[in-house]
């Protein structure tokens, strides 16, 4: 009996890549590769991306999480499984620390608030190994454990579409002969692909630049990816993107990206490496650092904190915009905060700002002469102006005061895409009505035979 009755299990894991290669979106297509088969799929996969300021991350802190529903007699052997696929995957490194959790079940609410604080805290991975042994059916780690702290998240973090905005990922992956060699990618098809989807698709075209975004860089197995509201727009687009070499598989995966869900859940407290949301007067001018950084002061209004706000140079069009804020602007600021003990301040890193209030400011110059028209001179303190051009001098002439035209205004300021955090919401995505549920298409996994 118990060998038919099937169990719904929800499976984390996070941290088996390095720099090196491999991506945990990669391992995650080899254990639905393995267990497809065998097993329902009630969800697509998950990316979840955690607290994007944590130090350790390898790049965007993306946790994976899949919900399945299997015959309980297979529960054990499945868990085994994705542990060995784990341990032969995963890059070795002094900065991987696989871990995997699996829960029967309903996901409790414990590991659902864990997920909302690794959206904007650091958590501890002692923390996680608590949680870990007391609430998972299983748990296995490898080094110092970190990784369970990705899962937890992954599996916490369901992406209720009632409650939480979501948007899909298309990955797709090269052959293993491939890796790390120039990604062969017929670029035009991308152009046409964006023009014909958008807005139903986004982040693949920096607005700027022009240039293409939808691959990476690295040797990972990633080949590349789309971004989009609808998994079937998805597939879409990635029959119109033509690519030179073959690919060995592709994968739509459920995520959190472009949702600000990590600012949804952030506030105005100050520590190192957490996630900030909240109201800042500007009590200085900004300044430019070496490297064309931009960095001026402000003070919380909640706490009358002082702090330093950060716009850094590749975000180009919106680093020139938070150049032109002056003192008592207020903003509402999103971003990471990061403590230097070479400076006073926390600085607050801005990913994103939304401009409430402009100021007003002037500049003071001497009137014009009455008799001849020529701008005066000031007669000394409190002695009105003269006239150098006709002599004519007045002891009561005042300042005039002419109030600066000021290059910014009331508006929500967001870096181009090639300098957007993964969950960043990018202007593109508010002109889209959110999903209430999930369409769960039939292809949205596949293995290319060889
Ligand atoms: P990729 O995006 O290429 O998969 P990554 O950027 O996700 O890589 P990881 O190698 O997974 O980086 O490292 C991130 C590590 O940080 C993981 O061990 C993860 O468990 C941990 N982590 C995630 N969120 C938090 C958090 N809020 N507090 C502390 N640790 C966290």
């Amino acid at each position: 009996m118990t060998q038919k009755r099937e169990i719904v299990l929800h499976i984390g894991f996070d941290d088996t890549d390095s720099l090196k290669g491999s991506c945990t979106t990669h391992l995650a297509t080899k254990i639905i590769e393995q267990i497809f088969n065998r097993v329902t799929f009630i969800d697509y996969p998950r990316l979840i991306r955690n607290n994007p300021n944590v130090p350790w991350k390898t790049r965007g802190n993306g946790a994976i999480g899949l919900s399945i529903k299997a015959k309980e007699g297979e529960i054990i052997e499945l868990t085994s499984e994705i542990k060995s696929l784990i341990e032969s995957y995963y890059q070795p490194d002094e900065n991987t620390n696989p871990g995997l959790v699996v829960i029967k079940d309903e996901v409790p609410e414990i590991i659902k608030q864990f997920s909302k604080r690794a959206l904007i805290e650091v958590i501890s991975i002692s923390e996680a190994k608590e949680i870990a042994s007391k609430y998972c059916f299983s748990h296995f780690f490898i080094g110092n454990g970190r990784g369970l702290i990705g899962g937890l998240a992954a599996i916490g973090n369901t992406l209720d579409p009632l409650k939480e905005d979501f948007t899909y990922e298309i990955l797709t992956y090269r052959l293993p002969e491939n890796y790390g060699t120039k990604r062969r990618l017929e670029e035009e098809t991308v152009y046409v692909m964006d023009s014909k989807l958008s807005p139903e698709v986004f982040n693949n075209i920096d607005e700027e630049t022009n240039k293409i975004l939808i691959c990476p860089a690295g040797p990972d197995p990633v080949f590349y990816g789309i971004r989009g509201e609808e998994a079937d727009k998805l597939l879409e687009a990635m029959y119109i993107v033509k690519s030179k070499e073959p690919l060995d598989s592709f994968c739509i995966f459920r995520t959190n990206q472009g949702t600000d869900q990590h600012f949804n859940y952030a506030d105005h407290q100050i520590e190192d490496f957490r996630v900030f949301n909240g109201i800042i007067r500007i009590t200085n001018k900004p300044r430019a650092l070496i490297g064309g950084h931009i960095i001026l002061q402000g003070k919380i209004e909640q706490s009358e904190k002082l702090v330093d706000l950060a716009a850094f140079e590749p975000s180009k069009s919106f680093k020139r915009k938070i150049n032109n804020l002056l003192p008592n602007d207020r903003i509402l600021a999103y971003g990471g905060v990061k403590y230097k003990k070479e400076f006073k301040n926390y600085t607050i890193q801005l990913e994103k700002c939304e401009v409430l209030t402009i100021s007003n400011h002037y500049v003071e110059s001497s009137p014009y002469c009455p008799k001849c028209s020529k701008r005066m001179t000031s007669a000394g303190r409190n002695k009105g102006h003269k006239c150098k051009n006709c002599g004519f001098k007045d002891s009561n002439t005042q300042k005039i005061k002419t109030k600066i035209d000021r290059e910014i205004q009331t508006e929500l300021l967001i870096p181009p895409a090639q300098a957007q955090r993964h969950l960043v919401k990018p202007h593109r995505r508010y002109s889209v009505k959110r999903k209430k549920s999930i369409e769960f298409i039939e292809n949205w996994w596949k293995k290319y035979p060889k």
